[in-house]
């Protein structure tokens, strides 16, 4: 199929990025992965990062421009696969994201349309912040969570969208990955496209502000090399700000990374809504007055996990139409942050999973 980008508005025939620039660090890292069984610290990182996140997404609807755009945009894909070969790892995320849904429900929504994103130069997309690249015709919706992975929460929102026969972007923190990477590997099992939140929600510019951008920097690697890592899959250059919030000076950054950036233009609100009903409610609300767009939602909140059910009905039954983003390359980490995961993260044992009172026991003494 013709592979056609979007360019400052204009239509133009893609050039195929460098497979150097896009491949995926070949490493004994990913032989080594931990199998993590450290699940009990999961309720450190909820009080300590998704629970903390602040009410006001938008950073005064000025869009931000992005100094190092070159030449990037989305194509329209028929199944072609142009993901770089991968000797180190499953062959999962990218490669396959784009094979067809094996769909038990007749009635279901299915994938209307899969484009595939070049992510040279790092586009940005998402009205609330981005101008150019709106890829969407009337009555697409792409579908976006963040978050997790999370016990309970991720599984049921895998669920409804199999159900319905759906794929969606899953952007992943760093720290709950590594809490819950068998979830994870779900996620990209179902062929969901897997991008990046960070190390551990921090908000960028403050990170920027008091540690400069190297400490921004850190925590966008590391999130990116603790998902990839935990996934066990190729991910997506896909990244999302905390908050939505977006220091130039990293945009920047990914931009030399070679690594997209997600805004939305309909965000749920579904941290702040409590009520599946009135979530439901809200949001179909937003999604007929625009049109179309990007929804942000979270599988981490346990009210999108009950509620994306009725969502995706009323989103059908309003004739809305599910489009899938695929990445045309796949996300390279640096090794030094591969390194810095795992070594906060534990190696594991084959006998990691018994509990310590059968491992170790007092014989002598109080
Ligand atoms: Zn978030």
């Amino acid at each position: 199929m013709k592979r056609q980008v979007v360019v400052g508005g204009a239509i133009a025939v893609i050039s195929v990025a460098s497979a150097a620039a896009l491949g995926i660090v070949q490493s004994g890292w990913l032989r080594s992965m931990p199998r993590a069984d450290i699940a009990g610290d999961a309720a450190a990182s909820a009080a300590a990062t998704p629970q903390a996140q602040p009410a006001a997404p938008n950073i005064g609807g000025q869009p931000v421009r992005m100094a190092a755009a070159t030449s990037a945009g989305v194509s329209q894909t028929g199944g072609s696969n142009v993901a770089p070969q991968q000797s180190a790892v499953p062959a999962l995320g990218p490669a396959a994201a784009t094979k067809p849904i094996a769909c038990a429900n007749p009635n279901a929504m299915g994938i209307a349309r899969t484009v595939e994103i070049d992510t040279t130069g790092g586009p940005g997309f998402g009205s609330q912040h981005f101008k150019s690249y709106d890829f969407l015709q009337d009555h697409e919706i792409v579908l976006t969570f963040d978050d997790g992975p999370w016990l309970g929460h991720t599984p049921a929102v895998l669920k409804a969208l199999a159900d319905q026969c759906l794929r969606a972007t899953f952007f992943s923190i760093g720290k709950h990955a590594t809490y819950y990477p068998d979830i994870l590997r779900q996620v990209v099992a179902a062929g969901h496209t897997v991008g990046s939140h960070t190390w551990s929600h921090a908000d960028l510019t403050a990170a920027t502000k008091k540690g400069g951008p190297d400490a921004a920097k850190d925590e966008i690697e590391k999130g990116m090399s603790a998902v990839h890592l935990m996934a066990a899959a190729p991910i997506a250059p896909f990244f999302r700000f905390p908050d939505l919030r977006h220091p130039p000076e990293m945009l920047t950054y990914l931009g030399e990374r070679n690594v997209a950036s997600f805004s939305t233009d309909i965000d749920s609100w579904d941290f702040k809504i409590k009520k599946p009903d009135e979530l439901t409610k809200t949001l179909i609300a937003k999604v007929i007055k625009a049109g179309k767009g990007i929804i942000l939602m979270h599988d981490f909140q346990k009210v999108t996990s009950i509620a994306l059910p009725q969502i995706l009905g009323q989103l059908q039954s309003n004739g809305f139409k599910i489009v899938h983003m695929v990445p045309k390359g796949t996300l390279t980490t640096l090794p030094q942050y591969d390194e810095a995961v795992l070594k906060e993260n534990k190696l594991p044992t084959l006998a990691s999973n018994k509990p310590t009172d059968s491992v170790v026991r007092t014989i002598s003494g109080q």
